[in-house]
Formats: C-alpha cells, structure tokens, sequence
C-alpha cells in the first residue's frame, strides 16, 4: 500500500508520515525535502528552485514528476511509500495515477488533515527542522528537549520559506492549485478526511485506525498502539 498524506503547508503532513514510517515501516517521500536536497547542492536547478519556494509558487511539474519516477521505478520502496506534499495539483495527481499503475502498484489512501489558515500561521512561525536527524518540533506546541531529540538544539534551522508573507502566499496556492485534487480522490473513494487542529496523538491514532483497517496483515507485523 502507498499513502498519501495531503493538507495545506503546517498541516502536520510530515510529523504524521515520520510517525507511519517507525510504526510500519514505510518510506517517506516529501517533495519538498527532495527539492531542499538539490538547493543544497548549489546547482543551477537548485537556485532556481529556491526562488519559486521562497515566492510560495510550485516548482514546475516536470521537475517533480522526475523526481518522483525515480522514486516509484525503485524496488526498495515498492508499495511502502507515504507521499507527503505530493501530489500538489491535478496534473500531478494524474500523472502519480499512470506511473502507480505503470509499476503494478497502488494508492490505498488519502488522507486528508483539514487546518484552518490561523492555525497554519501559528504553527508554520514555530516550526524547528533539526538539519542532523530530520525530525520536526515546535518550539510553542512541541519543543525539542532532552527526551524527545537527542541532537540536542544547535542542530535546529528554520526554514527560509516560514515567512509570514510567504506563508500565506503558500496558503494561497494550497487553495487554488491542491485543495481541488480532493475530489480526484473522492471519486475513487480513497479519500479519508481527519481533523488536523486535534493533537498529534489523537491524529496518529486515527490514523493507525484507517491504515489497520485497510491492511491488517501489515498491521500484524508491525507495532501499534
Ligand atoms: P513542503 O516542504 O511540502 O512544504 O514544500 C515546500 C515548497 O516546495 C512548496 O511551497 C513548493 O514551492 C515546493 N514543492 C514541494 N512539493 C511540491 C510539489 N509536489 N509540486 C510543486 N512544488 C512543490
């Protein structure tokens, strides 16, 4: 099974896949990590990139779609992939659905965490990325300490698109370019719609709930709560 983890930037996508990846070992695949990746090559495609996320657009279709080919062409992840901010418009979400089907795979589910643009806001000003192990904090909902992150706090960047104003730049897009994919999903009842303003744990466990529900052989090899 393939997931993937979709809501507007601050939603919570990427603390909820770390969470599928270590409870049933999946891979996670973010777009954005994977973009950030080739900024920090310096290339030329990298600068590029830059610029279009620090406006808050998305980078071309091509650019990702390459990137994820590589992914889904690659046995090492076959059909234990949780996609998060992808895909981010129709096009990509069309081309996600050949290539799935291209690879004799297969999108088990969407799930989709509904958050409000205050709340996006508040939490996108607090987010805390630790550049050594990946792991995401908060410093006013879910700060680093002692007994959550052993790499200590030097280790932890902010990144140079959780601006306010291009925050909301993102948002904009999110509304205009991703939220109407939803009901690509809908149509093909893969869609799972979740609260996204309740604490992390509530969510993780709902969404153990729908992952058990669609797999319980998985689910009987890997550990849950
Ligand atoms: P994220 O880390 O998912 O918040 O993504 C950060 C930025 O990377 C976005 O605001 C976009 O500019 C770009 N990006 C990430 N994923 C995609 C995608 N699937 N399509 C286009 N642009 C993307």
């Amino acid at each position: 099974m393939n997931i993937i983890l979709f809501g507007p930037p601050g939603a919570g996508k990427g603390t909820q896949a770390d969470t599928i990846v270590k409870e049933f070992n999946f891979f996670k695949i973010s777009t954005g990590d994977l973009l950030r990746k080739e900024i920090d090559k310096n290339s030329i495609l990298g600068n590029k990139i830059k610029s279009i996320i620090e406006k808050g657009n998305l980078v071309s279709d091509e650019t990702i779609n390459n990137l994820v080919k590589d992914i889904l062409t690659n046995k090492k992840y076959f059909n234990k992939i949780v996609f998060d901010g992808y895909p981010r418009n129709l096009n990509q979400a069309k081309i996600l659905d050949k290539l799935v089907l291209d690879n004799n795979q297969k999108i088990s589910c969407v799930l989709s965490l509904k958050v409000d643009q205050d709340t996006v806001v508040k939490r996108i000003l607090g987010r805390e990325i630790c550049s050594k192990c990946g792991k995401i904090f908060n410093k006013y909902f879910n700060p680093s300490t002692e007994s959550n992150h052993s790499c200590g706090l030097d280790f932890l960047k902010i990144r140079s698109d959780d601006k306010k104003e291009v925050i909301l730049e993102r948002f904009k897009t999110y509304t205009k370019e991703t939220h109407p994919i939803l009901d690509h999903y809908r149509s093909q009842n893969l869609l799972y719609e979740i609260d996204g303003i309740s604490n992390i744990v509530k969510i993780s466990q709902e969404i153990r709930q729908i992952i058990r529900s669609l797999d319980a052989w998985l689910c009987r090899f890997y550990q849950y709560k």
